[in-house]
């Protein structure tokens, strides 16, 4: 690994690379955000049509832990980054030893791992003020019989591999921990307590290699069915206490960690006013797409400017801002066998004409239901014009509101 510090700056030629692991809708709007600023972009994914390939400069089609890939990506860029989680550390590692790497391995093997994570912000909470849920460890069935009656009703996780809601289960007696503990095959789970949630944030934040830190507004997420909904910036029901408090534990969080990337951590603000921290990922977040159109650096250009060691930009938001997460299932009839109905294609041109939208569609070519296909943020003078421009977005896609 390059151990100077100096930029990697834009050149036509020799071109600069970046690399990326991972081909999803995360790694299409980084090569957006890098090519914009004059790099040329390599994507590792072993799909072969995939939304970030399909933009790239190259597609490496290599699985995550392929050494050949590996080494191809190492050799052709300069830095690499990752555009999900569950790209093993040790590729990431591996490739250290090559081309700068950041996210380090390291950070990501935290935020893979349910358990990792939360102790990780146990041993945090004396400088971020904020702790997880009650949970406990489940690696085997005996597990059950020691968890204290008071984690119920709660959620089991599975411990890795999660996400958008799928590897947990709500669970109210010990006899339902026992039946979902068994319905996971054995993998390692952690049981959470259920807690009264008033609202849901996240803080996005981003570390330069410099040490230089930077925090984004606070944005305010609904999920639905584990699937993040809609993000508003600001947040209808964030209080300034709240936010501060969830601000000032992202900091401190990405400096434990001695981060370089962007960083997103959820929070739950409970109904007595106190935040817990939820999870993080160690790369742009889906509640960071509003960065995009309604902040001077998005969180894609953020992303490029810590790998390659440049100044961090400027975080300032210039527009309140909706953003709705576009689902396969608005492709189907509701309630309509998707084996026998033809998926149609939605009428973007109704949500285009609406103001202030912006639509981002994915390139995945298949609609399934639940499947992230696009989203569109709506941009307004006020954020009551661009929440009710949402609503209107909603009614026009047959999305109750
Ligand atoms: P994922 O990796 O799928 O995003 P999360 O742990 O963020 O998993 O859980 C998904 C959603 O489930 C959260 O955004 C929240 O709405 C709900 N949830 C998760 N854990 C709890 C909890 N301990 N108490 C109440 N709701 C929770
Ligand atoms: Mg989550």
């Amino acid at each position: 690994m390059s151990q100077s510090s100096s930029p990697f700056k834009p050149s036509a030629s020799p071109a600069t690379w970046l690399g990326v692991m991972g081909g999803g809708q995360l790694g299409r709007m980084f090569a957006h955000a890098a090519q914009k600023m004059g790099f040329k972009v390599a994507v590792l994914e072993p799909a072969l049509d995939c939304p970030a390939g399909q933009v790239a400069d190259q597609l490496l089609s290599a699985g995550y832990t392929d050494s050949d890939g590996l080494n191809r990506l190492a050799a052709q860029c300069v830095a690499v980054t990752t555009e999900f989680e569950n790209v093993s550390a040790q590729s990431l590692s591996y490739l250290a030893e090559k081309a700068f790497v950041a996210p380090a391995g390291e950070c990501v093997a935290v935020a893979q791992d349910r358990l990792a994570e939360k102790r990780f912000f146990v041993e945090c909470a004396t400088t971020s003020g904020v702790f997880p849920a009650a949970h406990k460890e489940i690696k085997t069935a005996a597990d059950i019989d020691q968890i204290p009656d008071d984690l119920l009703p709660g959620i089991l996780k599975t411990a890795r591999l999660g996400y958008d809601g799928k590897g947990q289960v709500r669970v109210k007696t010990r006899e339902e921990v026992r039946d979902a503990f068994a319905a996971m095959n054995g993998v390692v789970c952690v049981l959470e307590k259920m807690l009264p949630l008033a609202y849901e944030i996240s803080v996005l934040a981003a570390r330069g290699a410099d040490g230089q830190a930077v925090v984004y507004p606070i944005a305010e997420n609904v999920h639905r069915d584990g699937i993040l909904f809609t993000t508003m910036v600001p947040g209808p029901h964030i209080g300034k206490d709240a936010a501060a408090k969830a601000q000032a534990a992202t900091l401190a969080v990405i400096e434990q960690l001695g981060y370089v990337g962007v960083l997103c951590i959820e929070f739950f603000v409970l109904t007595d006013g106190s935040v817990v921290v939820n999870e993080m990922a160690p790369r742009p977040h889906n509640s960071g797409h509003y960065t995009i159109d309604a902040c001077v650096t998005s969180q894609f250009a953020q992303q490029v400017r810590a790998m390659a060691r440049l100044p961090l930009g400027d975080v300032r938001q210039h527009s309140p801002a909706a953003m709705l997460n576009i689902l396969g299932d608005i492709w189907f009839e509701p309630g309509a066998d998707d084996k026998t109905s033809a998926p149609r294609e939605p009428a973007w041109d109704k949500v285009l004409a609406i103001p202030g939208a912006n639509l981002h569609l994915y390139g995945k070519d298949v609609a399934r239901r639940a499947r992230k296909m696009g989203h569109v943020t709506f941009i307004a003078p006020t954020m009551e014009e661009a929440q009710a421009n949402l609503n209107n977005a909603c009614a026009i896609l047959g999305i109750a509101p």
